[in-house]
Parts: C-alpha cells; structure tokens; sequence
C-alpha cells in the first residue's frame, strides 16, 4: 500500500476566481482548477477540469503571480496536508482510469472525497464529492467559513497587491 502524499488546495485570483486542487502523484502534483473549491456535502457535485501538472514546489506557492492577464493573480495556500488513496492499487492508476477515491488529512479538510472524470475530449471535465464518512457536514460551508491561508492566515484580497479590470 501506498504511504501518505501531499495535497494542497490553493485559492487564485485569475481569470476567474477558482480553487486548484492538486495531489502528489509520481513526483508531480496533479491538478485541478474547481471554481467552487471543495464541499463537505455529499450532495454536491463540484465541477473539477484538469489542468496542467505541476512541480511540487508549486504547492508552497503563497503569492503573486506575474502577468495575470485579469484578476491580481493572487494565491494563498487554502489547505494543505496529506492524502492517502482509498481502495486498491495505486492513485494513478485510478486516475489514469477516470475514478479516484482519497482521504485528504489537511487543516480544513478530512476525510474522503470521490473523483471521477465525466467528460474526455476537448472540454475535459471531473466531478468532485464528499464521501459520506464521519467527517461529511452538509451544515457547513468550509469555503464562506474559511476563506483564509493556512499557511499566513492572510484571504486572497489581503494578499492582492494589484487589480485586474
Ligand atoms: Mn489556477
């Protein structure tokens, strides 16, 4: 069995504001951008595309990227922590085959969450849900509760040194 990775969650402000999920697998992190960020309601589906690998250095990335082209660019590290894959096998098999489940172990975030790709092609598209497991909470808002970083405690409009239009 596999031992724990990390994961992060970072929250940027580009193009449109969006949380990007991404998961260390293989020495990249692989990643999402999910509009809505992550949910502790079993109900909700979040939309999750798929965006570029990253280097893992990136998931410390706290800061201001250059030349957004609207938007601050703006990061902050929104959760973080590690993840283990539930179920068989390891996750990149799983994600290679469009279905996998994980136990994020972050600051805001436990639990499982379930992820499966419903749309291939040229709009590639992955949905995102809680697992039901002692750590769901359809009560909760986690992204209005709390917007801040983990890392400097800073929200994304304190980091923000510039506007875009
Ligand atoms: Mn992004």
């Amino acid at each position: 069995m596999a031992g724990p990775a990390r994961f992060v969650v970072q929250l940027h402000d580009a193009t449109t504001l969006h949380f990007d999920l991404r998961l260390e697998v293989d020495g990249v992190l692989r990643s999402w951008a999910v509009p809505k960020g992550l949910s502790l309601d079993p109900r909700d589906r979040r939309l999750a595309v798929p965006v570029p690998d990253h280097e893992l250095a990136h998931g410390d990335f706290e800061g201001v990227l250059p030349d957004a082209p609207r938007g601050s660019g703006a990061v902050i590290v929104w959760d973080h922590g590690l993840f283990r894959p539930l179920g068989d096998g390891p996750v990149a098999a799983a994600l290679d085959a469009g279905h996998a489940a994980v136990r994020l172990d972050g600051i805001k975030l436990a639990g499982g969450w379930a992820l499966t790709r419903v749309a291939t092609g040229a709009d590639p598209r992955w949905i995102v849900v809680k697992m039901r497991d002692e750590h769901a909470d359809p009560g909760r808002d986690i992204v209005a509760e709390r917007p801040e970083s983990v890392v400097s405690g800073r929200t994304i409009a304190e980091l923000a040194t510039r506007r875009g239009p």
